[in-house]
């Protein structure tokens, strides 16, 4: 999973001669019948390697070789976006399996190409989920529907109530209150990692599991500036694994982004009625595509549509048309128009919000887009 932290360490990572390769490409499934994707690299590969200044395409060409070979044995294990940042002068490796769309580019330099990858971390909504009790807590980056564990945090003296009467010799009363003590304690250094975690992952979101009471406690310790951060609370056990704590946080998360869908989906339609940068249905939609002004593409999930591309220039339409109107070139039934939209405008730099489910939306033409113009 994508971390800004980890990405910033690539980022770092330029020295001296090395030269680095970075690949981001389309292995979406739907747009890549027979994983012509095979097909595109190789193309790229062997453009990028004729572009390339002598000397230097010495030093990456097995960096080239490597992600060939990796992608054509590879080619089942795939996502809808795939990044390699590779060089093999540094001994350097590293792939990302993204369940969105990337543009294809190929970029030779001396560091290597993060910027659709931070595009992906700024665009798509991370949520920070901490799960806590009163001696321990996990945090978990929770994106794309995807969750990761970040970290752990035990604080190590807090005392376990089975020792009561035990070598602390101490009465009933001061008993207790040693324990909420180190409790305290335990929560302080949670809040405090909490907040560190927070402003160097930039996440806007927060979700918080465990036992009411320590929820409840949790809470009021925290500084507003995070607390505002909080969507919504679950019950979960503290050595649950990590997708049931994802199942269990799923009431929350689909909570939130089913408000954050139907506001953008009210703004779409707001917008494209004022005629303000706004377009809704498929037809206007393919025709800001072919004008490249798509800022954010929206649409449901199982919206399905066929229609014809242009076998030489890739116009896409929905109307039966004998002839591309732009290039003449012959027109071909395609079956995933929407599919083929979203990669469309990933290439041309827009970003796509896939929606599961809006009513508003579906009587609408189940499709819309932002413009930039
Ligand atoms: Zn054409």
């Amino acid at each position: 999973m994508l971390s800004r932290e980890e990405l910033k360490e690539i980022a770092k990572m330029q020295a001296g001669d090395a030269f680095f390769v970075s690949l981001y490409l389309n292995v979406n499934p739907m747009t890549n019948i027979k994983n012509n994707y095979v097909i595109h690299v190789k193309n790229m590969l062997k453009d990028t390697a004729e572009k390339l200044d002598k000397i230097v395409l010495k030093k990456v060409n097995s960096d080239l070789e490597k992600i060939e070979s990796y992608i054509i044995t590879n080619k089942r294990a795939f996502k809808k976006g795939l990044s390699i940042l590779s060089s093999s002068e540094k001994n350097y490796w590293k792939e990302f399996h993204l369940s969105v769309p990337v543009k294809n580019e190929i970029i030779v330099d001396r560091a290597p190409y993060i910027k659709p990858l931070l595009d992906i971390l700024d665009n798509y909504q991370r949520y920070a989920l901490l799960l806590v009790d009163r001696e321990s807590a996990r945090l978990f980056i929770v994106h794309l529907g995807e969750i990761e564990e970040y970290s752990e945090i035990h604080t190590e003296d807090v005392p376990g109530k089975h020792k009561k009467g035990g070598w602390f010799a101490l009465s009933g009363k001061s008993y207790e209150r040693h324990i909420d003590y180190h409790v305290g304690l335990h929560l302080k250094d949670v809040v405090k990692q909490l907040e560190t975690f927070l402003s160097r992952e930039y996440v806007g979101r927060l979700i918080i599991g465990g036992s009411e009471g320590t929820i409840k406690k949790v809470k009021a310790m925290l500084p507003q500036i995070v607390a505002d951060k909080i969507i919504g609370t679950f019950q979960a056990e503290m050595f649950a694994k990590s997708n049931e704590i994802l199942e269990k946080a799923q009431p929350v998360l689909q909570a939130f982004e089913k408000k954050k869908e139907a506001e953008t989906v009210n703004d779409l339609l707001t917008r494209s009625m004022k005629n303000e940068n706004a377009v809704i249905g498929i037809e206007d939609v393919l025709n800001a595509l072919q004008e490249g002004s798509i800022m954010k593409l929206i649409f449901l999930k199982d919206y399905k549509q066929t229609g014809l591309s242009c076998k030489n220039c890739s116009y896409l339409n929905i109307q039966d048309i004998a002839s591309c109107p732009y290039c003449k070139g012959e027109m071909q039934k395609v079956n995933y128009i929407i599919e083929l939209t979203a990669q469309k405008a990933v290439e041309q730099g827009a970003i796509v919000d896939i929606i599961p489910e809006n009513k508003t939306l579906q009587e609408s033409g189940s499709i819309g887009a932002f413009l930039r113009f």
